[in-house]
C-alpha cells in the first residue's frame, strides 16, 4: 500500500517522496507491479487517475537497472530506450515535466518532442542524449523520416490516451512508429496502452502491438 513496498530503486523512491506521493492511486497500485514484472498492459485510466506515474515509474526503474546498455552514437540518429506517445503537445509537456521530476538524479534523461515548433532545437536537444522520449506521433514521424531518431533500441513503449490519439487520426503515424521498433528477439519490447475507452479500434491496436497482455480496469 506504499510505494516503498514496490522495488523501484532507491533514487526513484526518493523522488516519489519529494513529489509528496504517499499512497499509490488505484491504477498505480495495480499497474506498477504488473509492469515491473515485465508484462504488457492495457489499462483503463482517466485523466487525474495518476496514470502518468503508473507508466513512468516502471520505465524509469527499468532503465536505471539497465544503464550499462551500450548505444550506438551519432550518425544514424539518437537511440531512446523508451518512447511515450501522447496525443497533444500540452499532454506531452505535462508528462515530460512529471517524468523529469521522477527521474531527478537517476541518470535517466527525458526529452520531449512535439509539432508546431521548429524541429531543429528539438534535434539539438535530442543529440545531447535521451533515454525517454515523450512525443506526439506526428513530430516523432518527422524525426524518423529525417533520420534523427532511431527506435532500434526501444525497450519500453507507452501509448497514453490511446483513444484520443485515434480520434485525432494518428493511427497511421503510430503504426509507422511501432513498425520501426521491432527489435529481436520478439517480445523484447514492453508495451503499455492507456485509454479511457475501449472501442474496437483500440482493441485492434492492442492485439497488434501488445503481446500476452494483462487488461486492467480499475
Ligand atoms: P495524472 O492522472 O497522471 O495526470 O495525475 C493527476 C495528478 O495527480 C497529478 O498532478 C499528479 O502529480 C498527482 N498524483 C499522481 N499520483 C499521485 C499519488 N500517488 N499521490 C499524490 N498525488 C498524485
Amino acid at each position: 500500500n506504499t510505494f516503498a513496498e514496490i522495488d523501484l530503486g532507491e533514487a526513484l523512491n526518493l523522488n516519489i517522496q519529494r513529489c509528496k506521493y504517499v499512497k499509490p492511486t488505484p491504477v498505480q497500485r495495480n499497474a506498477i507491479p504488473i509492469l515491473a514484472s515485465g508484462r504488457d498492459l492495457m489499462a483503463c485510466a482517466q485523466t487525474g487517475s495518476g496514470k502518468t506515474a503508473a507508466f513512468c515509474f516502471p520505465i524509469i526503474s527499468g532503465i536505471m537497472k539497465e544503464q550499462h546498455v551500450e548505444r550506438p552514437r551519432g550518425v544514424r540518429g539518437v537511440y531512446p530506450l523508451a518512447v511515450i506517445l501522447s496525443p497533444t503537445r500540452e499532454l506531452a509537456c505535462q508528462i515530460h515535466d512529471e517524468a523529469r521530476k521522477f527521474s531527478y538524479q537517476t541518470g535517466v534523461k527525458v526529452v520531449v518532442a512535439y509539432g508546431g515548433t521548429p524541429v531543429n532545437q528539438q534535434i539539438r536537444e535530442l543529440e545531447r542524449g535521451v533515454d525517454i522520449l515523450v512525443a506526439t506521433p506526428g513530430r516523432l514521424n518527422d524525426l524518423l523520416e529525417r533520420g534523427r531518431v532511431s527506435l532500434q533500441m526501444v525497450k519500453y513503449l507507452a501509448l497514453d490516451e490511446a483513444d484520443r490519439m485515434l480520434d485525432m487520426g494518428f493511427e497511421p503515424q503510430i503504426r509507422k512508429i511501432v513498425q520501426q521498433m521491432d527489435m529481436p528477439p520478439p517480445g523484447a519490447r514492453q508495451t503499455m496502452l492507456f485509454s479511457a475507452t475501449f472501442p474496437r479500434e483500440i482493441q485492434r491496436l492492442a492485439s497488434d502491438f501488445l503481446s500476452n497482455y494483462i487488461f486492467l480496469a480499475v
